[in-house]
């Protein structure tokens, strides 16, 4: 199976040459399975280009996971082009959002003073699933575990177990800890234990990595993780894998090169053998 990541940005699309090498577009990560069976997880700006690349290969039915519905993971629904193809059937699992079920939300989204047509535009078929948290479900060969993240009410995180490996995808997240003190295992381990218990062990952890923790003091309680949180957390999970995901959008790639060296550091400093693994956009990881 492959993990490709077509967006990997957090907030807003901040496409150019400060960018290009970690990526510019939002959120959007494609799962293939070994049969070549695809699930897709997000729907942010970078979904524009999978779309595309979909509707070459021509499959008939799509499966799209959504965490949440912050316009950064949502933006690229309207520019989906299997959406406008009468031979496709697409199934989107998400769950309600402070009250708004999913129908509503892409409603809105295509109300008119955001987008110029409306859903009837739209000629494949389009169910739309509510999941709630700790749910779990099967999509041909993935298996679909569900969490409450801490971020907005309803953000879900996913774990897909497929192939015989376990991903866990788990962005707009906030690792709590004392905030008087750096991240410290212990404090991670007891602020955020059933988070622990859910990522515990797998190979593949994507996970929010929004701040360096340098940047972080005034950011406590926005939704979001930085590189130590994440990276003390992966190694309370005893995950093997940790994918930085999720980048602030003022974060140049100058920056970001020192965050995941920073990190690097890190880890070896708690004689872990996890390998972090920065997220940049057209990645593909085999498994
Ligand atoms: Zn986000
Ligand atoms: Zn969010």
């Amino acid at each position: 199976m492959n993990i490709k990541f077509w967006g990997t940005r957090g907030s807003i699309a901040v496409p150019g040459k400060n960018t290009i090498k970690y990526g510019g577009n939002t959120p959007c990560v494609q799962l293939t399975s070994n049969s070549g069976e695809t699930l897709i997880i997000d729907a942010g700006t970078g979904i524009k280009a999978l779309g595309d690349n979909l509707i070459s290969l021509n499959p008939s039915k799509l499966n799209l996971l959504i965490t949440h519905s912050h316009w950064d993971h949502i933006q690229g629904l309207p520019f989906f082009k299997p959406f406008y193809n009468e031979h496709y059937e697409v199934n989107i699992y998400a769950s309600t959002n402070n009250g708004l079920d999913v129908n509503e939300i892409i409603t809105r989204q295509l109300a008119s003073a955001f987008f110029p047509v409306t859903e009837d535009i739209f000629k494949s078929k389009i169910n739309i699933k509510k999941v709630p948290a700790k749910d779990n479900f099967n999509l041909g060969d993935f298996s679909i575990y569900t969490i409450a993240a801490h971020h907005s009410k309803g953000t879900l995180s996913f774990k897909i177990k497929v192939d015989g490996k376990t991903i866990v995808y788990m962005t707009d997240n906030e690792i709590f800890y004392s905030y008087s003190k750096h991240p410290e295992i212990i404090s991670i381990k007891e602020k955020n234990k059933e988070l622990v218990d859910f990522v515990k062990d797998c190979d593949y952890l994507i996970h929010d990595c929004m701040y360096d923790v340098r940047n972080y003091a005034d950011k406590i309680g926005w939704g979001h993780s930085n590189n130590y949180s994440a990276a003390l957390f992966a190694i309370s999970a005893n995950v093997k894998n940790l994918v930085l995901f999720h980048y602030n959008p003022d974060y140049e790639d100058s920056e970001l090169d020192k965050i995941i060296n920073d990190t690097n550091s890190l880890i070896a400093s708690h004689n872990s053998n996890i390998k972090c693994i920065p997220a940049t956009e057209n990645k593909v990881i085999d498994l």
